[in-house]
């Protein structure tokens, strides 16, 4: 998961990074600060702009947000816990290991539906090859 600030850095349109010498520019404040919220250091910030139209991007980072204004900072294993607690759990059908996911058909964990991946492709060659001999 990305930090709340690279998200605004990658997402934001209001956020410019540097503007007429003003860092981490933000074009929805007011004079003089014009500063970003989230890059000052204001307790609880809130931008109603970037709650509604950048936040949202972001499902894991969206529950962390606010479950951080409700509750305040939570630790990194906190976080994970919180982010694991929104996703299905299951069981990989290859290596047996537990992982979470938003999808619910996916049967593999992401390591092993890499190799299935490229096992599939090497199979797929391999008859493409035969085929042509
Ligand atoms: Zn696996």
């Amino acid at each position: 998961m990305k930090s709340l600030k690279q998200f605004i850095r990658d997402e934001c349109a209001n956020y410019f990074s540097e503007l007429n010498t003003i860092k981490d520019y933000c074009c929805m404040e007011k004079f003089p600060n014009n500063k970003c919220v989230y890059f000052t250091d204001v307790e609880n910030p809130q931008c109603y702009y970037f709650e509604e139209c950048v936040l949202p991007l972001d499902k894991d980072l969206e529950i962390v947000y606010y479950t951080q204004q409700e509750k305040g900072a939570l630790s990194k294993d906190e976080v994970q816990t919180l982010i694991n607690s929104q996703k299905i759990q299951i069981i990989c059908a290859r290596c047996g290991k537990v992982f979470y996911t938003n999808y619910n058909r996916q049967q593999y964990c992401e390591l092993c539906a890499n190799i299935i991946r490229r096992e599939k492709n090497r199979e797929r060659v391999q008859k493409h090859r035969k085929g042509i001999m």
